[in-house]
């Protein structure tokens, strides 16, 4: 699917075809494969930082690649366009920000060339069992010694826990002090007893994807990774990073709904029933006209998110808007393009149905749907 984006040029053109190849030659034979396993492989992350795509929009003084929000997001769609759901540098690319705009010049030296590289996969953990939309009431703690900080409590849901390297751990270190109290943790995970990584979860979708729990039991953190030196920044770091995701997530869905679209054509084009073909009958040709409809104002929207981002205006609450109205609109459209596939529309052997299990948990994780409306209704 090519896009006729205001912010493309030559250069992403180029780097674009270099992802899709990346994508076809390392990710899409092996879907299966990570399905059954529930984690991608390793030696994935490190081809991926080997071609840059890891860091691709972190400064080369960090190791990174140098570019900009726009090769993240080719890097997204291409990833959307074929269909992963497994490879989890969508949160790796998130932890790099969070590093690169909050972390001491001390910690972006240390981490974000082993991250670009590969050498380290990153997860971020936030959620718990008893806190995911109200953060507000974790119970990890993190208390200070003289040796480090020690890590006590608990965190669910947290992609690439399986596998991760460095783990930015929402924690309490004074819990009296409510919301001033929070700080984001760099917790490496080799060689610390304190830490376990639980069950990868069984879900309904994004299956090659490694959700798991996390345990922390006097866990160690460093002394110096308080993500930016200092303790209590936390929400204040997490209110200010929250957009990329929330961005991140509506490029994602934009693609998928481009490729939905993509591959109802190509079945109803081919697809015969009472001596007609799908696309000649009037229902699926006016589902198929509002879908490419919904796509195009979708596209037009994300595009100008992605320039807002490039130009470093983009905000919580235009962020918010992309990651639910995205996500409905994905939702329905796969869901529609099901319907139009009839029985091969729910074999998982057809790349559509896998579409629709992948889909609904896009509004619900990155901040619930309704978490959404709550911050654009502060704005009106
Ligand atoms: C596949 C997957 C991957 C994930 N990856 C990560 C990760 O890497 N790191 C991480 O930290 N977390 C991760 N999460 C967790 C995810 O961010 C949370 O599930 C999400 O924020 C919702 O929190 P919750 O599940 O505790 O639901 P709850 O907070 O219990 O909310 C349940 C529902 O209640 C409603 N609700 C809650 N509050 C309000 C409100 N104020 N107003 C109106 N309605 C409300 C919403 O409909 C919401 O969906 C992941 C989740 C999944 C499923």
């Amino acid at each position: 699917m090519e896009t006729t984006s205001p912010w493309m040029n030559e250069e992403l053109q180029a780097f674009r075809d270099a992802v899709r190849r990346f994508v076809e030659g390392e990710i899409v034979p092996h879907q299966e494969t990570w399905r059954k396993q529930q984690h991608v492989d390793r030696g994935l992350w490190r081809k991926a930082g080997e071609l840059g795509l890891l860091g691709a929009d972190i400064p080369e003084e960090y190791g990174g690649a140098g570019g900009s929000f726009a090769h993240m997001a080719v890097v997204f769609e291409e990833l959307s366009y074929g269909g992963d759901t497994a490879f989890g540098i969508h949160v790796h690319a998130i932890v790099e920000h969070y590093l690169l705009n909050q972390g001491t010049e001390e910690q972006k030296r240390k981490y974000l060339p082993r991250l670009a590289s590969g050498e380290m996969i990153a997860a971020i953990a936030m959620s718990e069992p008893g806190a995911g939309s109200d953060l507000k009431g974790i119970r990890t703690t993190a208390r200070k010694t003289p040796e480090g900080y020690r890590l006590n409590g608990s965190k669910t849901f947290i992609s690439n826990g399986y596998l991760a390297d460095l783990i930015l751990v929402v924690a309490k270190t004074d819990p009296a002090a409510g919301a001033k109290g929070v700080s984001l943790m760099l917790l490496e995970t080799k060689d610390n007893p304190g830490f376990r990584v639980g069950r990868i979860l069984e879900k309904v979708g994004q299956k090659g994807q490694d959700t798991c729990e996390l345990f922390f039991d006097e866990a160690h953190v460093a002394l110096d990774n308080v993500l930016g030196g200092e303790e209590g920044r936390g929400f204040a770091q997490l209110m200010t990073e929250l957009p990329y995701e929330r961005t991140i997530l509506g490029v994602c869905g934009v693609a998928a709904i481009e490729r939905a679209l993509r591959l109802t054509l190509e079945h109803t084009r081919e697809r015969k029933a009472f001596g007609q073909l799908l696309i000649e009958m009037q229902n699926t040709r006016f589902v198929l006209a509002e879908i490419k409809t919904e796509a195009t104002i979708a596209r037009v929207f994300i595009d100008r998110c992605i320039e807002d981002m490039l130009a470093g205006r983009m905000d919580t609450v235009q962020a918010s808007m992309a990651k639910w109205w995205i996500s409905d609109l994905q939702c329905k459209v796969v869901d529609q393009c099901v319907q139009l596939f009839g029985g091969y529309g729910y074999m998982l052997e057809y790349p559509i149905a896998q579409m629709y299990v992948d889909a609904r948990v896009q509004r619900i994780y990155g901040g619930a749907n309704e978490i959404m409306k709550e911050i654009i209704a502060r704005s009106l």
